[in-house]
């Protein structure tokens, strides 16, 4: 098969998990009066934060990694599309077949056909957050074949119905009782005396899914890392479940975003070493399944490896933008961000939740269909300072910030502004106007339409009683 990038072009339209039903500030603001939910956040994010830094503080040379991950990211971003094509080539010549998505639409239809072709109407899936990016499951379901979620938090938001609120922890908005109910409401066969003991729900997943996997002769699963020079495939976790279906199964279909590839095993060493510190708080991730092409009489014998572009190809067209897809999806950045743990993954309406979110989606979508994104951030920097490849978000920030639309009163209000700061006698009487803002507008109560939308999320500051140049030419 020939290889075709394609002309940069956004992820389509109603299919997917890039674009929420809300803005960012009219679903966080809902967000926020629910208590419950801030409280389980901080738990979660309090927890994996100190796990994370304790085991980063172990390692001398953490900022040269980080600095070898992102120098490795740049290099694989600057010749993309060669490394493609020899990932193309070795897993072929390994036995696998490789299949090139231009988006979503597309990968969902190849996954179905590849399904249907095997006779099977389930598959087991390992957590991938391209499949939920491309609304797989939902492609799946339409077309009568049940996907099983085999993650434990993939398989507690699948059962609830719910959607996922943070790279790593997709449940993390849960607390046990709500999972004990949720169990007892959607799991087949579970025993109704059921308690909410974490080892008790696990182990009922677990029964669960040990007979799932033991009748299931189809696997979709993303990958974490794509080696290039020997067409490998790598997927890292810590329960052991994707391992299963990675290993058990008949047919193994991956669908994998383009910028995953690395050139080499040498290059996949630093992120091992980058990825579970930042991520779990774990010296090395429990479970790390690699595999390439098919081998006959051990593991899967059919194996297609769907190569995702959905957007990725405008994002690497923006050379400042291209950095979002250094990310390696560890989940720091979220766990660090006041925002993020304030409003919890679902206001950001993608599955990409948190800072990355912020600069992905927007990127991944076009900047208008989520033109408040580049604004859920209080640009503190705690996310750059804990992303283990150095993803400069804040920056990133700031530059989609330029970018997105701006309301026509927000326009003409600057434009306002900037003619009268570039002229000081008009400046001088606009201060003294502004005195007039406090009448309008006192503390706390925000100002008339049409700059109300500024006040809604702010408070109104207080205007001092005399301005400088007052004081001074009463010196
Ligand atoms: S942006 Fe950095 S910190 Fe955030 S998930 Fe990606 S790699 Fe991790």
């Amino acid at each position: 098969m020939s290889t075709f990038l394609g002309m940069p072009a956004t992820a389509p339209r109603g299919v997917g998990h890039l674009r929420g039903d809300q803005t960012f500030p009219r679903a966080a603001h809902d967000a926020l009066g629910n208590s419950q939910l801030r409280r389980n956040l901080r738990h979660a994010t309090t927890t994996i934060r100190g796990k994370s830094g304790k085991v980063i503080a172990e390692l001398p040379d953490w900022q040269e990694l980080r600095d070898a991950g992102s120098a490795i990211k740049a290099d694989v971003m600057a010749r993309l599309p060669e490394l493609l094509e020899e990932l193309e080539a070795r897993v072929t010549e390994a036995g696998g077949v490789v299949h090139w998505a231009a988006d979503a639409n597309e990968a969902n239809e190849i996954v179905t056909r590849l399904v249907r072709e095997t006779g099977s109407s389930r598959v087991i899936k390992v957590k991938s957050m391209a499949t939920q990016e491309i609304g797989l499951n939902e492609a799946l379901e339409e077309a009568g074949i049940t996907p099983v979620e085999t993650d434990l938090a993939e398989l507690i938001v699948q059962l609830g119905d719910d959607k996922p609120s943070h790279i790593l922890v997709p449940a993390i908005h849960r607390n046990r009782s709500e999972i004990r109910e949720i169990f007892l409401r959607a799991m087949p066969g579970v025993d109704p005396a059921l308690t909410d003991d974490p080892p008790v729900l696990a182990a009922a997943a677990r029964r669960y899914l040990r007979e799932t996997f033991l009748s299931t002769e189809v696997a979709v699963s993303g990958a974490n890392f794509a080696i290039a020079a020997t067409g490998t495939l790598g997927v890292v976790e810590s329960e052991g479940n994707g391992r299963m279906c990675l290993t058990l199964p008949d047919t193994l279909i991956t669908v994998m975003g383009i910028e995953k590839v690395l050139p080499t095993w040498r290059d996949l060493e630093v992120f091992l070493q980058l990825l579970p510190r930042a991520s779990t708080g774990e010296r090395m991730n429990p479970y790390t399944t690699m595999w390439t092409g098919v081998t006959p009489g051990d593991g899967p014998q059919n194996f297609h490896l769907v190569l995702l572009d959905n957007g990725r190809s405008a994002v690497l067209a923006d050379t400042a933008g291209r950095q979002a897809l250094h990310c390696i999806r560890c989940s720091a950045c979220l766990n660090v961000c006041p925002v993020y743990e304030r409003t919890g993954g679902h206001s950001y309406g993608s599955v990409y939740p948190g800072p990355i979110g912020a600069v992905l989606s927007p990127q991944l979508t076009g900047v208008a269909d989520n033109a408040s994104l580049p604004y859920a951030s209080s640009l503190c920097g705690a996310c750059f300072d804990a992303c283990p490849v150095k993803i400069d978000i804040p920056s990133l920030l700031v530059h989609l910030r330029n970018q997105v639309p701006h309301p026509p009163a927000e326009r003409a209000a600057m434009a306002a502004a900037a003619y009268t700061m570039a002229r000081p006698r008009l400046y001088a009487n606009a201060q003294r106007a502004a005195k007039l803002a406090r009448i309008a507008g006192r503390r706390g109560r925000g100002l008339p339409p049409p700059f109300s939308g500024w006040t809604a999320g702010r408070d109104l500051p207080e205007f001092p009683s005399q301005t400088f140049r007052d004081w001074w030419a009463e010196r």
